[in-house]
C-alpha cells in the first residue's frame, strides 16, 4: 500500500509518501518536514495563531513536493492520511482539510490519524518492532507509559499528573534564556555542566504506580537559576543537573512500568521496551533506557532522531497500517483538539471542528 501522510498538529508542516508491504516492511519514499522554529523563536514558544497561518501557507507546496520527490503519481496512492488531533486546532484543521480535499478529488480513502498513534508506531518505520511492546511516549504535550498490544490497542500504565516531559525541558530553557526549541538547547548546555552540581527533586520516585510529575522540577529550576550568578557555568550546571533529574525520574517510572507490564501480560521472557516522541531524541535518556532494558531482559528500540520529533512518515505509517486492517474514515471525520490514545479515555473525548 502506498500512502500520503500529512502532519500539522504543532509547529512542523510535514508530508511523506510511504509504501508498506503485506509483510510489514516499510519503504519511506519521501519525508519532507518544514519546521516553523524561525517563526516562533522571537516568542520563545509556539504561538497558535502564527502556527495556523504558517501551516496554511506551507501545506500545499510541502505535500506537492512530497509526492513529486517520492516518484509515485497521485493515482498510485492507495490512501491519504492526516493527523486529526490532538494538537493546536488551527493547524490540525488545515492538514485534515487538505487531506479531505485530496481524498475526495482523487476518490481515495481518508485515514484520520491520532498524532500520538503516529509517535507510538514510529519505531516500526525503521525496525522490525512487533507487538506487543512497552512504550514510553514523551513529547511536548504528553508523557505516558503504555502497553501496546496491537494496532489501536493501547493500555495506559501511567501518565503525567501535571507537565509533559518536553514541556519541562522547554520551560527550563526559557527560564535560563537558552533559546527555542528548548530540549536540544538544554541537552547541549548539559554536556558542559556537572550533573551533580545541584540537588533537584526526583518527583514520584519510588511510588508503586507509574505516573509522572514534572511541575515541581520546573519550580526548582527557576529557584536555582534565581539564586545563581547566571554565568555560563551556572547555565551548564543547572542544565546538566536538571537533565539528570529528568532522566532519573523517567527511568524510575519506566522501572515501575516494567513490573506492571510483566504482571499484566504474565510474560517473563524477552520483551520489548520502546521510546518515542520528541524527548526520545535525548541522548542521556536513550542511554539510560538502553541499560535498564538490558538488565530487565528487554530489547530496547528507539527511532532514529529524525523520527522522534514530529514528522509525516509516522502519520503515513499509522495510515497504512489502518488501511491494511480495513480501517478508514468518512470525509466528515472531525478534527479533535484533545484525543487520548488509550481506549477507555478515548470514548469520552470531546470533539470539535
Ligand atoms: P505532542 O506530540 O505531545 O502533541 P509535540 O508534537 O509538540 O507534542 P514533539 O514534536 O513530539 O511534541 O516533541 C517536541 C518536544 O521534544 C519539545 O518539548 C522539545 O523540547 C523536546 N525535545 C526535542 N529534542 C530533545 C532533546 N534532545 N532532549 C530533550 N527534549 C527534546
Ligand atoms: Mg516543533
Ligand atoms: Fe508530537
Amino acid at each position: 500500500l502506498t500512502v500520503l501522510g500529512l502532519e500539522s498538529s504543532c509547529d512542523e508542516t510535514a508530508a511523506s509518501v510511504l509504501r508498506r508491504y503485506a509483510d510489514g516492511r516499510v519503504e519511506i519514499l519521501s519525508n519532507i518536514v518544514a519546521s516553523q522554529d524561525e517563526e516562533h523563536r522571537p516568542f520563545g514558544g509556539v504561538v497558535p495563531e502564527i502556527a495556523a497561518r504558517a501551516h496554511m501557507r506551507k501545506i500545499e507546496p510541502i505535500l506537492a513536493k512530497a509526492v513529486k520527490s517520492s516518484g509515485v503519481s497521485w493515482d498510485d496512492l492507495d490512501g491519504i492520511a492526516a493527523t486529526a488531533g490532538p494538537g493546536l486546532i488551527g493547524g490540525v484543521i488545515t492538514g485534515l482539510m487538505s487531506a479531505k480535499g485530496l481524498a475526495m478529488a482523487l476518490n481515495k480513502p481518508l485515514i484520520a490519524v491520532n498524532h500520538l498513534e503516529g509517535h507510538a508506531l514510529s519505531p516500526r518505520l525503521t525496525e522490525d518492532c512487533a507487538f506487543p511492546y512497552l512504550l514510553l511516549l514523551v513529547s511536548g504535550g504528553h508523557s505516558q507509559l503504555l502497553s501496546v498490544t496491537g494496532l489501536g490497542e493501547y493500555e495506559r500504565l501511567g501518565s503525567t499528573v501535571d507537565d509533559a516531559a518536553g514541556e519541562a525541558f522547554d520551560k527550563t530553557a526559557k527560564v535560563m534564556g537558552l533559546g527555542f526549541p528548548g530540549g536540544p538547547k538544554v541537552q547541549s548546555w548539559a554536556e558542559r555542566g556537572n550533573p551533580k552540581a545541584i540537588k533537584f527533586p526526583r518527583p514520584m520516585k519510588g511510588r508503586d504506580h507509574a505516573d509522572f510529575s514534572f511541575a515541581g522540577l520546573k519550580t526548582a529550576v527557576a529557584r536555582a537559576w534565581d539564586a545563581s550568578d547566571k554565568t555560563d557555568t551556572a547555565k551548564a550546571d543547572i542544565a546538566a543537573s536538571f537533565q539528570r533529574a529528568m532522566t532519573d525520574t523517567m527511568l524510575d517510572r519506566v522501572g515501575r512500568a516494567i513490573t506492571l507490564y510483566r504482571n499484566a501480560t504474565g510474560d517473563t521472557g524477552r520483551a520489548r521496551l520502546v521510546v518515542a516522541g520528541g524527548v526520545a531524541a535525548n541522548t542521556e535518556l536513550r542511554a539510560g533506557l538502553k541499560t535498564m532494558a538490558a538488565t530487565r531482559n528487554f530489547d530496547f528500540i528507539a527511532p532514529p532522531l529524525k523520527f522522534c520529533g514530529d514528522n509525516a512518515a509516522m502519520i503515513a505509517l499509522a495510515g497504512a497500517e489502518r488501511l491494511a486492517a480495513g480501517i478508514t474514515d468518512g470525509y466528515d471525520a472531525p478534527a479533535r483538539p484533545r484525543w487520548p490514545l488509550d481506549k477507555d479515555a478515548a470514548a469520552n473525548a470531546p470533539k470539535s471542528g
